[in-house]
């Protein structure tokens, strides 16, 4: 596999739906388990309007698609999936939402968050939008500056640093990741979405074709690309 691709030890992930980040950065993140990073998820919605039909509840849908996000994590080797079970469609970037999310940076302390890129233009699915804008913002300066929501100090939850932001789905990608090794691990966790799927042959041609695509920007035979951003500690 070559060089590790980065010294630092705890990444959150923080994403919008069940198989965000599979799709955005699941190469990647089986790449960071195999190097014996710790990896946790925090899924904002269950997907729980992430059908065309009509029979089904949202509730039930959420269920299940809890049920294959858990599946694709293990499959990844993330070590833990927590679920805020926000509405589907409905995120919006204000405090209450940032609180949610800088709760759980300072729960899990992360070196790394890795998030959706919201800053890229035009068809951009709202909840991306609201995830990323949201996240960059507890990220610095919420999670790190103590006045901001005092309450959690009374829970034991301490401010935190993060040092880099990871974006998947960036405009302006700079770090291209190889995930040439890791690519069939990536298919597999995203087959786990069996809600979301017709055709699993032509899902995994599709996403082989974009992770050759992207590589094919920096010579390498399959990666994902992300935007990252280093922050003062
Ligand atoms: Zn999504």
């Amino acid at each position: 596999m070559g060089e590790m691709l980065t010294p630092h030890q705890r990444v959150m992930v923080v994403v919008a739906h069940p198989d965000d980040m599979e799709f955005g950065a699941g190469g990647t993140v089986a790449r960071l388990v195999r190097e014996g990073k710790e990896v946790v998820l925090v899924q904002c919605t269950s997907g729980d309007k992430g059908t065309s039909r009509r029979d089904i509840s949202p509730e039930t849908l959420a269920r299940q698609r809890e049920e294959e996000e858990r599946e694709a994590c293990r499959i990844l080797g993330v070590r833990e999936v927590v679920f805020l079970r926000l509405p589907d469609g409905e995120l919006e970037p204000d405090l209450a939402f940032r609180e949610r999310i800088v709760r759980q940076i300072r729960s899990f302390r992360p070196d790394i968050v890795i998030t959706h890129d919201p800053f890229r233009p035009y068809a951009l699915h709202p909840d991306h939008r609201a995830v990323g804008i949201t996240t960059i913002d507890a990220v610095y300066p919420t999670a790190r500056d103590p006045l901001y929501f005092p309450h959690h100090l009374a829970e034991g939850l301490e401010p935190h640093k993060v040092a880099e932001l990871w974006l998947f789905g960036a405009q302006y990608p700079d770090v291209y990741v190889d995930i040439s090794e890791t690519l069939d691990i990536k298919i597999a966790a995203l087959v786990a979405h069996r809600s979301q799927i017709s055709d699993p042959a032509e899902l995994a041609e599709r996403v082989r074709e974009r992770a050759a695509e992207v590589g094919a920007e920096r010579g390498i035979a399959y990666a994902e690309a992300f935007k990252v951003i280093a922050l003062r500690r």
